[in-house]
């Protein structure tokens, strides 16, 4: 590691330094590891793993020996120490989370900093994450993509949040627990009218599945179990939530057009799909008549 003009330079594999591994490991397929992820874990001296007994079974059936110490929220500023000492006696360390990849809504930020501020290299070994399983998949764009992970738990700081990514054209990736997915997909689809929206479930497990349908308000999901990922299509580049394609539609059909007639020529006018609109003027209606 070195300094050439204030910038900090990590020359990952330039010398055998002591080094901190982050090693993504499966997300429910156990086979979904790599070998390299295999390697790493049986060369470093230690594991720091969020959950032991979680990540012995993995270990385990790869019949890695590595000594395992656990990492959370509570004992982290310890830990820290611990690696920058096991470090400096030359021994590199590996972290895992519970799934997928450490630091992707997991803990191992205030880690990874205060390596790389002792001058030794950070290291990721890629693997499965659960975001990026979804989205190719999904059949939603793949790029842009906007990956947020968990929305705030509590509706109103939820709500707030959606309105700052409510005009991002961007594929949203979300991660969302069983309890909350309900009220999560009702302020979706009240912050951002009708979208596209897939719930991936249960990513490289048995009972896998991909719902895809369209926002709306009167939309009742089927009960959902397990872990899941959100994603929305990303806002259009005329915002369709917005009033101004819905008061075209007004506009038409205070003109003499009929309703569907206004649709189609302001989804036409505005390259839109003629669905969306129709959804964008069915939600306003709605709105309006529950105001009254
Ligand atoms: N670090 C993990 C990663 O790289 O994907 C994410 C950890 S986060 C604490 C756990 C959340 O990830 C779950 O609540 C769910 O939203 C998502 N997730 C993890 N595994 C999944 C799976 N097999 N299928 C669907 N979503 C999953």
């Amino acid at each position: 590691m070195e300094e050439r003009d204030m910038m900090h330079i990590q020359d990952s594999f330039s010398a055998e330094q002591a080094s901190l591994f982050l090693v993504a490991t499966p997300i429910g397929n156990l086979n979904d590891f790599t070998v390299r992820a295999v390697e790493t874990l049986q060369d470093v001296a230690v594991i720091f793993a969020e959950d032991t007994r979680q990540s012995k079974v993995l270990l385990d059936h790869y019949a890695i020996q590595t000594p395992m110490i656990s990492i959370h929220q509570h004992n982290e500023a310890e830990r820290i120490d611990t690696v920058i000492k096991r470090l400096n006696q030359g021994e590199s360390v590996a972290l895992i989370s519970d799934a997928g990849t450490p630091l992707i809504s997991d803990p191992g930020a205030r880690l990874v900093e205060a390596v790389i501020a002792s001058n030794y290299p950070v290291i990721t070994i890629p693997g499965p994450s659960a975001a990026l399983t979804a989205l190719p998949a999904s059949g939603l764009p793949a790029e842009p993509y906007l990956f947020y992970g968990f929305l705030p738990a509590k509706a109103a700081g939820r709500k707030k949040v959606l309105q700052t990514l409510k005009t991002l054209p961007y594929t949203l990736v979300l991660y969302e627990a069983p309890h909350r997915i309900n009220a999560t997909i009702a302020d979706l689809s009240a912050s951002f009218g009708p979208r596209r929206c897939v719930i991936a479930r249960e990513l490289t497990k048995r009972f896998e599945s991909y719902l895809r349908f369209t926002l709306e308000p009167t939309l009742t999901l089927p009960a959902l179990k397990g872990e899941m990922v959100v994603l929305v299509e990303g806002a259009h580049e005329t915002p369709l939530s917005s009033d101004d394609a819905v008061e075209h539609v007004e506009l038409l059909m205070a003109d003499g057009y009929t309703e569907m007639e206004a649709i189609k020529k302001a989804a036409k006018a505005r390259k839109l799909k003629k669905n969306d609109v129709y959804m964008a003027f069915q939600h306003t209606k709605k709105e309006r008549n529950q105001r009254k």
